[in-house]
């Protein structure tokens, strides 16, 4: 299932909606409020700290629950979300349906989840099938069967095969290799010297050390394993690309062909694991990290049976432990929840199985989210912001001082070219052939791995379909594909603090605007500006503009760099570049479409005692309200390409003269940055 995969398909998330059921009724005056002086701070004021400022009093308010390691205005809309979708569950649960329907699938997934005796009772049972093939494991050969076998299942020792567009013929879809087989989140965290780093690695030895031993090795045999394991993934992390080397599209392309594999990647018989993976003619390969999978290859003969046997039984258990028996839900919570992300509990069973059915059968979820929550309204309305941003952003290419007209008719060409998806996918996908029981949840789990594995691989030599989505409708977020150069909002996101259905457009192109632009600008960021209006690699800057870009992005990474995220620790300018780039281009656009749309109209009047300008920039701050545990801004700050929310105002808004002013910040205020000293890019 998709959850188990980490973000390597290119494209750019948000980040991580109202159900407006709006008719012709009267809003009312809670519908209508957009800002509430109890969600600001004014003991703020707007240039010393305008995150505060604006959310200050939402901060107070919100504290954060037990259950989660950062709670923001945009996870209380999930979380309202997931109310809704529960609903829909449970309908589903109740009606009596005929096997094999979508309903059916939907209720008994939950319900299996929910069936906390029946999961007790089978303890390991539904992976003893993974166990006798893992048994098998005496030599190479073998150990490579198996490692398909494994794939299948979306268990992923070593590395992740999937499916992708080729990058320089985004038209057809490819194979794709992409480094993988670690426990932790990152391969950095291997050698941290820090003492977070220590607490983490004497974690996750613990976690090793668990998983063995209610697999029922006897505590000395669970110690050495454990030692054993984690060098052996030490020897892998070393080999790994680092998250930034892994942003790099250019390093992270490499085609091959089955033939050359071996040049490659020797000691690894590449042609039995296509042929037992199911794809004995894989065609153009494309190896994300060449350096890691030669690693690998070149471990398979120096590591004995039994060490491969443990590795392989551990990343199974590793995977699987979510859907497993208390004890095991426990360890994984224990290490990636609590120690990783410093949540002290758990989020109700029912959250946890809800977002695993909603995963596994996401469009059959979705189509019924739609139905019951998607105004068509809405659509209309953002195709509206779309063309209006779209405007915005092609007046600014033509304001550039620093691009040359040569790029500039090219950076048209691409705005022109983008593609737009709203809501839900025209053609939704087909789950027939998933075998759903109320008996077996980890079996639900994995009959859907399969499932989905296949889904997946039987794209590899074909044309794209245009008509995927690469999120589900009930998701709140929204993204970017370089490779299809297409922005994408699905249905979830179209509500409150993103769109408001009855607020005045200043709110509604400071956040859901904002949105568009920001996806948008990630067609023209760091990475994003290398792929050319067909989706395809492809270098269309002169060099002297090219260069002139990169001096500008370097401002905003010096930056970044200079936030102190916690105590001594600052941001990564480097790895969040690209999302910063698009928060300051889609605020950019946004603002000078809403001026755009202004034009002929009356001046605004006031409302809840603000000026338009004021309302864009506090609906843009309300959507990063938010409350974070210290252990969750250090993960972040490792591993997300996302500023934290206090920067995602606190960045952008002081490089903006019209931020300044809408609430009359002058040099010396805190938030003040002289003209030269600020970032500029689109
Ligand atoms: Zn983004």
């Amino acid at each position: 299932m998709n959850f188990l995969k980490p973000l390597m398909v290119a494209a750019t998330g948000l980040m991580v909606i109202p159900a407006c059921t709006c008719s012709d009724k009267t809003p009312t005056k809670e519908e209508r409020a957009v800002f509430s002086p109890e969600n600001m701070d004014t003991t703020y004021a707007p240039g010393e700290n305008f995150y505060l400022y604006a959310n200050g009093g939402w901060i107070e308010n919100h504290p954060l629950p037990d259950d989660k390691s950062r709670y923001g205005a945009f996870d209380m809309l999930a979380e309202e979300n997931r109310e809704k979708v529960r609903t829909i569950i449970e309908e589903a649960a109740q009606t009596e349906a005929d096997k094999g329907s979508v309903a059916q699938q939907i209720g008994d997934f939950f319900a299996s989840g929910m069936d906390t005796l029946a999961i007790e009772e089978a303890g390991l049972k539904p992976l003893n099938g993974i166990f006798d093939q893992i048994a098998t494991i005496e030599n190479a050969e073998t150990l490579i069967e198996v490692t398909a076998a494994l794939h299948q299942q979306q268990i992923y020792p070593f590395f992740y095969l999937y499916s992708s567009p080729d990058r320089k013929n985004s038209d057809m879809v490819i194979a794709n290799f992409y480094q993988g087989g670690l426990g932790l989140p990152d391969r950095d965290y291997y050698f941290d010297e820090s003492e977070r780093g220590e607490t983490l690695r004497t974690a996750y030895k613990k976690y090793l050390n668990t998983l063995f031993m209610l697999k029922g090795e006897s505590a000395t045999a669970a110690q050495k394993k454990t030692e054993r394991i984690f060098e052996l993934e030490t020897q892998m992390a070393a080999a790994s690309n680092t998250r930034l080397e892994n942003r790099d599209p250019q390093g992270t392309y490499n085609p091959t062909t089955l033939s050359e594999l071996p040049d490659m990647a020797p000691g690894f018989d590449w042609a039995l694991y296509f042929a037992k993976v199911g794809l004995p003619e894989p065609g153009k390969i494309n190896v994300g990290q060449p350096k890691f999978m030669a690693e690998v290859a070149g471990m398979i003969d120096n590591v004995d049976m039994q060490t491969w046997k443990d590795y392989f039984s551990v990343v199974a258990l590793r995977s699987m432990a979510p859907y497993l028996t208390q004890d095991f839900v426990e360890a994984s919570f224990e290490m990636y929840g609590r120690t990783l992300s410093g949540q002290p509990s758990m989020e109700p069973r029912w959250k946890r199985v809800l977002n695993t059915t909603s995963g596994a059968l996401g469009e059959a979820v979705g189509q019924l989210y739609v139905e019951k929550y998607f105004p068509p309204e809405a659509k209309e309305r953002m195709l509206e912001l779309v063309g209006n941003l779209k405007k915005s952003f092609a007046k600014r290419i033509d304001q550039l001082e620093w691009m040359g007209d040569n790029t500039k008719t090219k950076a048209h060409g691409k705005l022109n070219a983008i593609k737009v998806k709203i809501g839900y996918p025209d053609k939704w996908r087909d789950y027939s052939g998933l075998e759903v029981s109320a008996d077996s949840y980890a079996g639900n789990v994995l009959n859907s791995s399969r499932f989905d594995f296949r889904f997946d691989l039987a794209k590899i030599g074909k044309p794209v379909d245009e008509d995927e989505w690469h999120m589900t409708p009930q998701t709140v977020n929204a993204y970017y594909s370089p490779l299809a150069n297409e922005i994408v909002f699905p249905a979830a996101i179209l509500q409150p603090p993103f769109f408001y259905p009855y607020g005045d457009d200043a709110v509604n192109y400071g956040a859901i605007g904002m949105v568009i632009g920001h996806e948008m600008t990630h067609g023209f960021d760091d990475k994003g500006r290398q792929y050319d209006q067909e989706g395809n690699m492809n270098d269309w800057w002169q060099p002297a503009d090219a260069e002139k870009f990169e001096t500008r992005a370097q401002v905003l990474v010096d930056r970044y760099n200079n936030f102190h995220v916690l105590d001594t620790i600052k941001a990564d300018g480097e790895l969040t570049l690209g999302e910063n780039i698009a928060d300051l281009g889609g605020l950019n656009i946004s603002y000078q479409a809403y001026k755009m749309s202004l034009e002929g109209q009356p001046e605004p009047e006031k409302l809840d005692g603000f000026t338009d300008d004021q309302r864009f920039f506090l609906a843009y701050a309300r959507v990063w309200a938010q409350n974070i545990r210290n252990e969750e801004i250090l993960r972040r700050t490792k591993e997300d390409v996302h500023s934290l929310g206090k920067w995602r105002v606190n960045g952008p808004l002081p490089n903006m003269e019209a931020f300044f002013k809408a609430f009359e910040i002058e040099p010396g205020d805190a938030m003040y940055l002289a003209p030269e000293k600020r970032a500029s890019i689109w």
